[in-house]
C-alpha cells in the first residue's frame, strides 16, 4: 500500500502532458516513450522521486529526432573527417531544406515532363570546371574511383605507382578498393621514386588505365621522383588522376595542392575528387573530363548504385554558385583578423572572471589535403579542464589541449560563431 513506486506516473499520464505531447509531434512517439521509460526506471530504482518523473522527462527530451549533435570546430583542422569534413554554407543548407520536400530534381516544370536528374548541379559543376568536356557526380571520391575501375578496367589492369598506394582512413585502401572490382592493380616504381619509364614498361594491351593518386594525407620527402600528369598523358592509355581535395583551380595559399583545371590542361582524361574537402560542399565524388569516358561511366549499371540524392545535388549546386563556403573562408582568413577576434573574445571572457588568453596557434588543412602545410592562426587559450566540459556542452565545442591549456583555434570557427563560443565557455565556468 505504501510502496512509493505506486506513485510513479503511468506512461499515458506523462504523454498527456501538453509539453510532452508537443515533443511527440516533433520527435515521434517511440523516441519520447524511451525517455519516459528511462525516467520511470530511475524512479523505480529510487534515484528520483515519483513527483520528479515529468521534470526528468522534459529535461531529457532531445532537441531533435537525430542523435547527431552540432559541433563548433575549434580544432584548427580545417577539413576534419571525424567532425563531418566541410560544413555547408548557409546557401547550401537552405538549398538542402528546400530540396528536402518534393522537388523538380528530375522533372521539367515548364512542360510537365521528365528531365535530366540533377541538371542544375551538373551545369554548375561544368561551368566551374570549363577544362572538362563532361562531368558526372557520384556518392564520394571512393565511388568515383570504383566506377572508373568497373567501367574502364573490368578484368584488366590499373597501373599505379608504389608511392601512391594510399590508405584513405578507417582501414580503407585505394588499391584494395580497385581490386574489389576484379581489376588487377599493377604496381610500378618504388615508394620514393617512380618514373614515367616505369609506367611505360608496364602498359600493355591488358591495361585499362593509368591511375595517378595524390597523397593527400602524407608526404614523401627527400630522395623522391614522380612522373608528372603531362608525362603520363603521353602514354597511349586513359589517364585517371585522383586529386583528392576537390580544388577546381589553383589556390594561392596551397601551391602544392593539385587542382582539376591544371590536371586536365596537362592531359588527364579523367579527374576524380571529393566534394566535401577543399571544395567545401557536401559529400560527393566529382568526375571531370573526356566526354566519351564520362558517358561510359554514366551508362555503367553500377552508376545507379553510386548516384547521389537530391539533397546532395542541391547542396553541391549552391556551394558552386553561392558565396564562399566556410572551408574556403577558413583558409583565406587573415591572421590579423583572427588575432583581433581572439582579443575580443578573451576580453569578454575575462570580464566574466574566466582565465582566457590570446595564444598563437598553427592550423592545418587536415586529411582533406595539403599535408604539412601550416596555417598561422590565433586561439583563445583556457585552462585544460575546459576541454571536456566544452565537448559535452550544447553546442559541443571541440578544441585542442596543448601544454595544459585548452586552445580554441579561431581559423576553423566562423566569425558568426564567436558569440556561441563565449556562451559555451561561460556555461562551463
Ligand atoms: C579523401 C581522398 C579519397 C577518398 O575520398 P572520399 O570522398 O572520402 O571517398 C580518395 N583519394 C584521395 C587522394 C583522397 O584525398
Amino acid at each position: 500500500m505504501n510502496d512509493p513506486r505506486r506513485a510513479i506516473p503511468r506512461t499515458d499520464a506523462v504523454l498527456a502532458d501538453p509539453r510532452v505531447a508537443g515533443a511527440v509531434a516533433k520527435l515521434g512517439r517511440a523516441l519520447v516513450k524511451d525517455v519516459v521509460s528511462a525516467a520511470q526506471e530511475r524512479a523505480r530504482a529510487g534515484k528520483i522521486a515519483p513527483t520528479e518523473v515529468l521534470d526528468e522527462v522534459l529535461a531529457g527530451l532531445p532537441g531533435g529526432a537525430s542523435s547527431l549533435r552540432p559541433v563548433v570546430n575549434a580544432t584548427g583542422v580545417v577539413v576534419h573527417t571525424n567532425l563531418g569534413r566541410a560544413p555547408l554554407s548557409a546557401a547550401a543548407l537552405e538549398a538542402v531544406v528546400a530540396a528536402g520536400g518534393t522537388t523538380d530534381v528530375e522533372f521539367d516544370l515548364r512542360d510537365g515532363t521528365r528531365a535530366r536528374r540533377g541538371r542544375g548541379a551538373l551545369t554548375a559543376l561544368a561551368a566551374a570546371a570549363p577544362a572538362a568536356s563532361a562531368v558526372h557526380v557520384v556518392n564520394n571520391n571512393a565511388a568515383a574511383l570504383l566506377l572508373c575501375a568497373l567501367a574502364l578496367a573490368p578484368g584488366r589492369e590499373i597501373v599505379v605507382s608504389r608511392g601512391e598506394l594510399v590508405e584513405i582512413g578507417d582501414g580503407f585502401r585505394i588499391p584494395e578498393l580497385l581490386a574489389s572490382t576484379g581489376a588487377r592493380v599493377r604496381e610500378v616504381g618504388t615508394t620514393n621514386r617512380t618514373r614515367v619509364t616505369d609506367y611505360a614498361a608496364a602498359v600493355r594491351p591488358e591495361t585499362g588505365f593509368v591511375l595517378k593518386v595524390h597523397p593527400s594525407n602524407y608526404r614523401v620527402t627527400g630522395f623522391t621522383a614522380e612522373a608528372t600528369v603531362a608525362e603520363l598523358a603521353e602514354l597511349d592509355v586513359p589517364l585517371v588522376v585522383d586529386i583528392g581535395s576537390g580544388l577546381l583551380s589553383p589556390h594561392p595559399s596551397l601551391p602544392e595542392e593539385p587542382d582539376a583545371a591544371t590536371a586536365l590542361r596537362d592531359g588527364a582524361d579523367l579527374v576524380t575528387a571529393s566534394g566535401d574537402k577543399l571544395l567545401g560542399g557536401p559529400q560527393a565524388g566529382l568526375l571531370l573530363g573526356d566526354a566519351a569516358l564520362v558517358e561510359r561511366l554514366r551508362r555503367h549499371p553500377a552508376a545507379r548504385a553510386l548516384r547521389v540524392d537530391k539533397l546532395t545535388l542541391a547542396a553541391l549546386e549552391a556551394t558552386l554558385r553561392g558565396p564562399l563556403p566556410p572551408v574556403r573562408a577558413a583558409l583565406e582568413a587573415e591572421l590579423d583578423e583572427l588575432v583581433r577576434r581572439a582579443g575580443v573574445l578573451c576580453e569578454t571572457l575575462r570580464g566574466k572572471g574566466i582565465d582566457a588568453e590570446v595564444a598563437e596557434s598553427v592550423a592545418a588543412v587536415g586529411g582533406g589535403g595539403a599535408p604539412g602545410v601550416e596555417l598561422a592562426s590565433a586561439a583563445v587559450s583556457l585552462p585544460a579542464s575546459y576541454a571536456a566540459a566544452l565537448r559535452l556542452g550544447d553546442p559541443a565545442v571541440v578544441g585542442r589541449v596543448v601544454r595544459e591549456r585548452c586552445l580554441l583555434d579561431l581559423r576553423t570557427v566562423g566569425p558568426q560563431q564567436d558569440e556561441l563560443v563565449v556562451e559555451a565557455v561561460r556555461r562551463c565556468g
